[in-house]
């Protein structure tokens, strides 16, 4: 580990509360550590876009772990407390749980994520869990086999993933949350199998509405299985009642089993948008940040990094930034915005899901 990755230098002032355009704050910074993925989800990275001739990132395009930390660092001084790290897919980086240590030792962060597809979960959970990781979010769309396959675009093994579902929650990554797209005629008609089998266990399943991401996986209206609808589906199983937001800004719709089973939620970013208090900020693998899922544009940050601006220097960078921000793409969402924006948007396995 480099010297710029110790914990002593990472003492900071206090952080100070900076607030957009429409007085949202700046509290989570989402990490794309890597553009590359084991899977090929047909609704992020469909093989026929994301195919063996696919150019990705080279290394020296992607941000270092120092890199990472620098921007970080700044980050907790405008008010972020929380951390993701995501991709593509986080657990190609081998270098993972040094990265994981040092930001654990950051003062000022309270909340320490991963998002994941699992599939190479298991074998590194225990080293996570002991370099400081807290939690972990597990992308799994079936339990039907053959559709978590063609979910996976082909390249899932769901004993895997179950495995690292598992692992997370014995070496304490809870609470381990499930995160579910649910696409009309591809896999709605498992989720109640899904809930079942994931009821009584601790794991909080999160049924995420198909989203508009990128350009390149064909989203259509008509694919978007409304959280409304999904409900009502629950509710002939198993009652349901609403649960209070853990913090303002949570994403989440939570509600509660009545029998007492657990708790569930809906992410329904189409149908019931949540921009109001939308606290996120994204950072790609190549170091541009982007204040919205839908962004058409970012910021560059390595360039400055690279040459040596200072970490003031990126504190002012980072709040103008910030300042400046207006993103309430999915409260528009109309076909002119879309229109507006199509082909233009940055894709998600890029910027960071
Ligand atoms: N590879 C990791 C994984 O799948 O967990 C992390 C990156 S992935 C881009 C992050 C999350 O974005 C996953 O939970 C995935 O299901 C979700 N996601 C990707 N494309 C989506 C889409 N079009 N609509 C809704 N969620 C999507
Ligand atoms: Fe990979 Fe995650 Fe995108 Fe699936 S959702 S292709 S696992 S980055
Ligand atoms: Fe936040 Fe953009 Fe999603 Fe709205 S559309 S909730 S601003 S990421």
């Amino acid at each position: 580990m480099s010297s710029d990755l110790t914990a002593n230098n990472l003492s900071m002032p206090k952080a100070v509360e900076t607030r957009d355009a429409l007085a949202r704050p700046l509290h989570d910074l989402r990490i794309s550590l890597l553009d590359r993925c084991n899977f090929r989800c047909p609704y992020c990275m469909p093989e026929t876009e994301f195919h063996a001739d696919f150019e990705f990132l080279k290394k020296s395009q992607c941000l270092t772990h120092t890199e990472i930390l620098k921007v970080v660092r700044v980050a907790t001084k405008l008010g972020v407390s929380k951390i993701r790290l995501t991709g593509g897919e986080p657990l190609l980086d081998k270098k993972l749980p040094g990265l994981v240590a040092t930001l654990a030792e950051i003062p000022g962060i309270d909340d320490l994520a991963l998002t994941t597809n699992a599939m190479l979960l298991a074998p590194v959970a225990q080293t996570l869990a002991d370099a400081g990781l807290h939690r972990v979010t597990i992308s799994l769309d079936s339990l039907d086999e053959r559709i978590f396959k063609t979910m996976s675009g082909g390249r899932g093994d769901l004993k895997r993933v179950l495995a690292g579902v598992d692992a997370a929650a014995h070496t304490g990554l809870t609470p381990v949350k499930i995160n579910v797209v649910v696409q009309r005629g591809v896999n709605d008609h498992t989720i109640v199998d899904l809930l079942d089998y994931f009821r009584g266990s601790g794991h909080i399943v999160r049924l995420i509405e198909f989203m508009d991401v990128g350009n390149r996986n064909g989203w259509k209206m008509d694919q978007v299985v409304p959280s409304k609808e999904l409900l009502t589906t629950i509710q002939a199983h198993w009652p349901l009642r609403p649960v209070d937001k853990n913090y303002p800004g949570e994403v989440a719709r939570r509600y509660e089993y009545v029998d007492g089973e657990g708790e569930i939620g809906f992410i329904s970013s189409v149908t019931e948008p949540f921009c109001g208090s939308c606290s996120r900020a994204r950072l790609s693998a190549d170091g541009v940040l982007y204040t919205c899922l839908f962004a058409t544009h970012g910021t560059d940050l390595r360039e400055p990094i690279r040459n040596g601006a200072s970490d003031d220097e990126l504190t002012d960078i980072l709040s103008r930034i910030w300042l400046q921000r207006a993103d309430r793409y999915s409260e528009l969402r109309q076909p002119d915005v879309a229109e507006a924006h199509a082909l233009r948007k940055i894709e998600m396995y890029r910027m960071g899901g």
